[in-house]
């Protein structure tokens, strides 16, 4: 079991709206085992969110809590020695609504990138553990169901991160 400070907390994301302002907070009926979103209503869904959905649409690795009456998610913290660039996709790659999850090695770490939401974008990006340098990613901007688009080096994966559609910002659903 990995020590406390090995995850990076933040606000679980809700998996129906996908709303980067939602929470999942406890329901306040007998249903303990339901949790309401605090977004949902505004996107014409009902305000209940099944924990195991949640659980399941959230990528391997990732750890659920329940924290000051808001659910939060434990995302295994990122390998030393990434370089200021990586950093900087890996944040815009998370303001796209991606989660990334670490998996460190010897030669060369993987992220993997996966935005909660049934369409939600999904990837995985390479870095050189002794350079902290991006290598390659693909990703798939659509979910499993569509084709994922590969790119080589850092530029050519920051370019494809940022061409990555921002929760939220589609209007009218
Ligand atoms: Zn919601």
């Amino acid at each position: 079991m990995p020590a406390a400070d090995s995850y990076e907390w933040r606000t679980a994301p809700c998996p129906e709206c996908a709303d980067p302002a939602a929470r999942l907070v406890p329901g306040d009926s007998d249903r303990a085992d339901i949790l309401l979103c605090t977004r949902c209503p505004a996107h014409g869904r009902l305000p209940y969110c099944d924990p195991a959905v949640i659980r399941a649409r959230l990528p391997l690795g990732v750890v659920l809590a329940m924290c000051d009456g808001t659910l939060r998610i434990g995302i295994p913290a990122a390998p030393h020695g990434l370089n200021t660039y990586t950093r900087s996709v890996v944040t815009l790659a998370t303001e796209h609504g991606l989660l990334p999850v670490w998996r460190p090695s010897v030669r060369r770490h993987r992220v993997i990138l996966a935005a909660p939401g049934p369409e939600g974008a999904w990837g995985w990006m390479e870095v050189g553990a002794r350079s902290g340098r991006i290598l390659r990613a693909t990703i798939y901007p659509h979910g499993c169901s569509a084709s994922g688009i590969r790119a080589a080096g850092p530029r050519d994966v920051r370019q494809l991160v940022a061409s990555l559609s921002v929760p939220g910002s589609v209007a009218g659903c």
